[in-house]
């Protein structure tokens, strides 16, 4: 009972919240606001297009509610990937996220071996969940990220999802972090853009984080 209350569930889809903006999942954890309707209108439309996704991907497991412990960092990792199935020669896990916008066209530093760096750590996220629960190793498991332009395989990086899952756990403990890089793409539908001081629409003196000339997700 006592070590549940100290474990923080964590879903990957708030690691890849958090990839997209730290502050903004600072936000949306101490000081909620509703979503813009151009934001709840795209979460529906990719709730359909992965409905028809699924339909086309016969003999996946497909929305598996599932969960595991990192124990080293008192987190417990919940959700439900998107697709994944063994493959019965070699044993090898392939999971597969689809996701119903483009892959990146450039570097940036929200871009991580030639996908968002958030798409990764949801994927890898995935990839830890299923490496515990099927008991097959992190090296055994192919990751794809099925963009509506291509699909783009990753490796697994753990000291990167180490390293997001501590930020994350900071920031709900309080920390105020940077966003990492701010453009106006990338603010013009965030529902702080006026309260957040890094905001190019912000009413508040301007803090100056990084500047990133472009980024299509927004
Ligand atoms: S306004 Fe921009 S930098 Fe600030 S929380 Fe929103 S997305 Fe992040």
């Amino acid at each position: 009972m006592e070590q549940s209350k100290k474990e923080a569930v964590v879903t990957p889809s708030e690691l890849r919240k958090l990839g997209f903006c730290p502050t903004l999942y600072f936000f949306d954890v101490h000081t909620p606001a509703p979503q813009p309707l151009a934001l709840r209108l795209r979460a529906w439309l990719g709730r359909l297009a992965h409905a028809i996704h699924h339909i086309l991907r016969p003999g996946w497991v497909k929305e598996e509610l599932l969960r595991a412990r990192v124990d080293e960092l008192g987190v417990v990792l919940v959700g439900k990937p998107d697709s994944y199935r063994i493959n019965g020669a070699n044993g090898t896990l392939i999971v597969e996220e689809f996701k119903s916008r483009k892959a990146p066209r450039f570097e940036s530093p929200c871009v991580v071996n030639g996908v968002w760096l958030g798409d990764a750590l949801q994927v890898m996220a995935y990839a830890y969940i299923l490496s515990k629960v099927h008991g097959v190793k992190i090296e055994r498991i192919e990751l794809r990220l099925r963009y509506i332009n291509k699909t783009v395989s990753l490796r697994y990086d753990n000291d990167l999802l180490v390293k997001y899952l501590k930020l994350l756990k900071d920031i709900r403990d309080g920390i105020f972090p940077e966003p990492g890089w701010v453009s106006r793409r990338k603010c013009r539908l965030c529902p702080y853009k006026e309260v957040c001081p890094y905001s190019p629409f912000s009413v508040l003196e301007d803090l100056g984080g990084e500047r990133d000339v472009d980024s299509s997700e927004a």
